[in-house]
């Protein structure tokens, strides 16, 4: 995309990021897997014993898992349902059997990331949880996860403008939200063992908050409290250098206008950081997509 930091950029971001601590490093999109140069992206920040997660939708992992494999320690597939019907249907895209040929090759190689499902849930899905977990065994990947779709940001592109345009065919009905209450109750007995081998990432807590969530676009309930310090800990970049304090909060400057020591601790994120930790913003209140890293997954290295 036209503007985006350059290899050279990045790797002068990779050794600032790496001055001030940096553990780890997802990479989302877009695509990641789309940039010619992206092996030369991780190569520098596997240089700098950065751990790295891939976030990708899946379509050119079997190309070019050989290229960037190694680099990884998770890799995180989004997949939206256990056929090609309702992935395809939901997505808007014959996707699916290439996302599948992807999977297929990472889990035939012994000495492999950790490789991962995650759902949106929304009308379409919310009665498959169930046998998309199943599916997730029948393709040999180590664990799943679920969020709720986003129809409240415009986060992540044109894909959820998309969603928010069409929120009343995305979101749950009365009958529904009902539905998926029962739905979740059930499965969190049926699945209880996958919870507690952590196949499935979430807690039956957060499976519920994700039907509290629903449940709240309706005006039924209260959204779930959130616990996210993700300012705290963690900062976005994205590829034309913005820096943001989350995903879903405004930039506040841009890496090739200043450096990070300058960006990072000014007044305006930190004042950003206080109002997050003490619960001061609005857009907290319906966030989909938390972050709460607890000081003692610093200290055990566990970003
Ligand atoms: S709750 Fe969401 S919007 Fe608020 S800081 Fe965390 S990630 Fe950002």
């Amino acid at each position: 995309m036209p503007n985006e930091l350059t290899l050279s950029e990045i790797q002068q971001l990779a050794k600032q990021l790496s001055d001030f601590g940096l553990r780890h490093i997802v990479f989302s999109g877009g695509e990641p897997l789309l940039r010619k140069d992206f092996p030369n992206i991780c190569d520098a920040f596997s240089k700098l014993n950065v751990k790295q997660t891939l976030l990708t939708n899946g379509l050119l992992l079997e190309k070019r898992f050989t290229e960037i494999g190694k680099y990884f320690s998770e890799i995180i597939i989004s997949l939206d349902g256990p056929t090609a019907e309702i992935h395809n249907s939901i997505r808007g895209l014959e996707a699916f059997d290439q996302i599948i040929k992807g999977v297929k090759k990472v889990v035939s190689i012994s000495n492999r990331p950790q490789l991962s499902i995650r759902t949106v849930l929304q009308k379409r899905n919310f009665r498959l949880i169930s046998p998309m977990i199943d599916f997730a065994k029948s393709i040999g990947v180590n664990r799943i996860s679920f969020l709720p779709v986003d129809v409240l940001s415009d986060s992540f592109g044109r894909f959820n403008k998309e969603l928010i345009a069409n929120r009343q065919e995305i979101i749950l009905n009365e009958e529904e939200v009902i539905e998926f209450r029962e739905i979740v109750t059930t499965m969190i007995e049926k699945h209880k063992h996958d919870f507690e081998t952590k196949f499935i990432s979430d807690t039956p807590e957060s499976l519920l908050n994700r039907v509290q969530y629903f449940e709240a676009l309706l005006g039924k309930n209260t959204f779930p409290q959130n616990y996210c310090n993700a300012p705290n800990v963690s900062t976005v970049i994205t590829s034309t250098g913005e820096i943001q304090p989350c995903f879903f909060l405004p930039t506040f400057g841009n890496v090739r206008q200043n450096t990070l020591s300058q960006l990072v601790n000014n007044s305006q994120i930190r004042s950003l950081r206080k109002d997050v930790q003490n619960n001061k913003l609005e857009r907290c209140t319906t966030c989909v997509c938390t972050l709460n890293v607890q000081p003692t997954a610093a200290l055990l290295n566990s970003f």
